[in-house]
């Protein structure tokens, strides 16, 4: 048993508690706006099914999406809550695991992690942040459709046109003030298309292997 949610009290124990933490935003008109939570959730249980020691918790859905106002559906906490969730969270986990790791799919709550993650490592407690480094576009473009793709086909719609496709740097100071509906119409930033199911499980496959690299490291920086 791998997911926290399935046991009882008793049974709980493990080296790792792995918290998939994403978003509910907005990702064009093709992707469901789960897709950044899916994709925590999908690399925090493909660590699991590799390393016995690891427990993984029911997802964080929510994250900071501020970004994505103005697309119907984005349910953001915004940085601070996020940064409090987060905080909360893993001060509460470190009761029951000596390492938890937090496992993002989403790039709008780096910048609030890595805030939560100083305060928690303050106070002493074994916390880890992991993003995947996705070569590619940047929001609902080719990469996360693949990634998608990959994950559950029956989840991904067949209205795969282009947004915003301007490199993300030149994009930025219009992005920063406007958010995403300044520059792109669908929410999309990159193109979809060319996207398939075999790339997704490529990129996956990279992400996880980092991921369990990364893993790896940090035991071993703990324990020396
Ligand atoms: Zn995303």
């Amino acid at each position: 048993m791998t997911r926290l949610g399935d046991l009882t009290w008793p049974g709980v124990e493990a080296e790792i508690l792995a918290v998939p933490l994403g978003s509910t935003e907005q990702h064009g008109p093709h992707l469901p706006l789960s897709t950044d939570t899916d994709i925590a959730q999908a690399l925090a249980h493909g660590l699991a099914s590799r390393r016995a020691d690891v427990l993984v918790a029911p997802p964080v859905a929510y994250g900071a999406s501020g970004e994505h106002a103005g697309f119907s559906g984005t349910l953001s906490i915004g940085h601070e809550a996020l940064e409090l969730l987060l905080v909360e969270l893993v001060r509460s986990a470190t009761e029951s695991f000596p390492h938890v790791l937090l496992v993002n799919g989403h790039g709008g709550n780096v910048a609030t992690l890595s805030a939560a993650c100083a305060r928690l490592r303050d106070e002493s407690r074994d916390v880890l942040v992991w993003s995947p480094a996705w070569r590619g576009d940047a929001h609902a473009g080719r990469t996360e459709t693949s990634v998608q793709l990959a994950l559950d086909p029956s989840r991904v719609g067949t209205s795969r046109d282009a947004g915003a496709t301007d490199n993300l740097a030149d994009l930025m100071p219009a992005l920063r003030h406007g958010g995403l509906r300044a520059v792109t119409d669908n929410g999309v930033l990159g193109d979809p298309a060319g996207a398939s199911a075999e790339e997704g499980e490529a990129l996956l496959l990279e992400a996880l292997d980092d991921l369990e690299k990364t893993v790896v490291a940090w035991l071993t920086t703990d324990s020396a």
